[in-house]
């Protein structure tokens, strides 16, 4: 492909000549040059959630490699993965009991299909998933993607109604700002307009329940607690509003519980959650959790509902599963869901639905070890307890200038960044702040992305003090070089 050219191989501990990212450790060895990569990347690739006319007049970084928090590109820069690779690492890269985990399946089989056959890591998963769901939930149907795994649920959620004989209820509650994916059902239940505008007539018709955004409301109250239980109770009445109007049609309401994560790191009151099942339960219908971003120990427990004793109909998950190693999502559904499919074949119950790929034994594999490293490493105790750390270090930021909100559960952080402090007032979102501010973290050797102008910080939920630390003062320096346009 590259004719004559010779494979470049950089030399170990090449000095940093780079104004970026200070450290260069050992270069990893790659065939291809980065200015090759970059090439070809922008003749043949469309990048996701990417503006690519940006993309094609940037330098974008080739990530070649990764140890334990770190990435590393193409030219042997090493950078702290904030990000946690789009939200899903847990345990950090190249992880030794998950590559070996992984390794071991790939002598035995790399994929087999579950339709129609079981298989082995796929089942002690299930097995082993049971064990740490909320209990209500006692079946796991498994895809590929946290937009798949919300898809299921609310496949599940219509047909359960249609097979026990409330077929009217095929209507679904979501939130503003909500975000359960990119598929077209996801994106009907989900409300993100800066994403979904151009598809808005092909979605089908959802109720929409405010968000508590507590920090976008204009109410009155002596304290942040006091502000938060107005705002909670509004988004209620209002939640409870559609039901009383919708109820009878309702099959499901579906949640991202205790933080929207893609809408910008928003926070819920506390025991928001908890009166939103209790809403949805008095009006019939049933709770759909999507915990496909605050799963698998983000929120400081292992499933974010835990926080509020909620127990979900069904509940989705993906990001964190396989410790953010290979696509593996899952649907858990509920003993009565399950048996509301029960019967002959052509009575037509069954769930006709699934996808070619779905409960991957490598996947699998790397799953199970990521739940014992859960254990092993007491890996809960630690977010637990680093996260209160983390609060303490974002306190530094609260007084710097546009800084407006900053929001943080467990290992989830969203800092909002506004032009006017005292009247909330946004940026012009032409300036690309949230994006700027994240890219000049990268000469502090620190990967991180914006929502709009939240800048978010989701590090790997092994990530110590220490490098939490460096994610911090880059934040904070970069938020202090801000220069105001006027
Ligand atoms: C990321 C996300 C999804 C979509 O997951 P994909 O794997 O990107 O399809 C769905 N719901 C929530 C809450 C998410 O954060």
């Amino acid at each position: 492909m590259f004719g004559v050219r010779l494979p470049r191989r950089p030399t170990l501990g090449t000095r940093d000549r780079h104004p970026y990212s200070p450290v260069v450790f050992n270069a990893p060895q790659i065939k291809h040059s980065t200015q090759d990569l970059r090439r070809l990347d922008k003749q043949h690739l469309w990048h996701p959630f990417t503006p690519m006319k940006l993309w094609l007049e940037s330098d974008p970084l080739v990530i070649t490699a990764a140890e334990g928090m770190h990435l590393i590109d193409s030219d042997g820069r090493r950078y702290l993965d904030g990000f946690s690779s789009l939200w899903c690492n847990v345990h950090g890269h190249r992880v030794p009991e998950i590559d070996q985990a992984i390794r071991d399946q790939l002598d035995k089989v790399a994929h087999t299909t579950m339709l129609g056959f079981a298989s082995e890591p796929a089942t002690l998963l299930a097995e082993r998933l049971m064990r740490i769901v909320p209990s209500s939930l006692s079946k796991v149907f498994y895809s590929d993607a946290g937009a798949t795994a919300t898809e299921v649920a609310f496949k599940l959620a219509a047909q359960y109604w249609f097979n026990t004989g409330k077929p009217e209820r095929n209507e679904f509650v979501g939130f503003a700002e909500a975000y359960h994916g990119d598929t077209v059902g996801a994106m009907s239940i989900g409300r993100m307009p800066a994403f979904h505008k151009p598809y808005f007539p092909m979605l089908f018709k959802t109720h929409f329940a405010p968000t508590p955004y507590v920090y976008r409301y204009d109410v009155q109250g002596a304290s942040d607690s006091e502000r938060a239980n107005v705002v909670r109770q509004h988004c209620l009445n209002a939640l409870e509003t559609i039901l009383q109007q919708h109820g009878d049609r309702i099959a499901a309401v579906c949640i991202e519980p205790m933080v929207q994560g893609a809408g910008g790191m928003i926070v819920q009151p506390p025991g928001f959650l908890s009166e939103v099942a209790r809403l949805t339960r008095h009006y019939g219908a049933l709770l759909i959790a999507d915990e496909v971003a605050v799963g698998f120990g983000r929120t400081g427990k292992m499933f974010a509902c835990e926080q509020e004793q909620v127990q979900p109909d069904i509940l989705c998950a993906a990001k964190g599963l396989t410790g953010g190693y290979l696509p593996l999502a899952a649907t858990f559904a509920s003993q009565q869901i399950f048996d509301a499919f029960l019967g002959e074949p052509w009575e037509g119950r069954t769930f006709y639905h699934g996808h070619t790929y779905t409960g991957n034994p490598l996947a699998a594999a790397a799953a199970l070890a990521s739940l014992d490293l859960f254990e092993k490493n007491k890996l809960l105790d630690h977010v637990g307890s680093t996260s209160g750390k983390l609060r303490h270090m974002l306190q530094e930021l609260k007084e710097l200038p546009y800084v407006g909100d900053i929001r943080q559960l467990g290992y989830m952080v969203g800092i909002e960044l506004v032009e006017d402090k005292a009247t909330r007032r946004s940026f012009d979102p032409r300036r690309r702040l949230g994006a700027e501010v994240c890219f000049n973290c990268r000469k502090h050797g620190v990967i991180i992305r914006p929502l709009a102008d939240v800048i978010v910080l989701m590090p790997p939920l092994a990530m110590g003090e220490d490098d939490l630390r460096t994610i911090v003062n880059a934040v904070k320096t970069e938020i202090a070089a801000i220069r105001s346009t006027n």
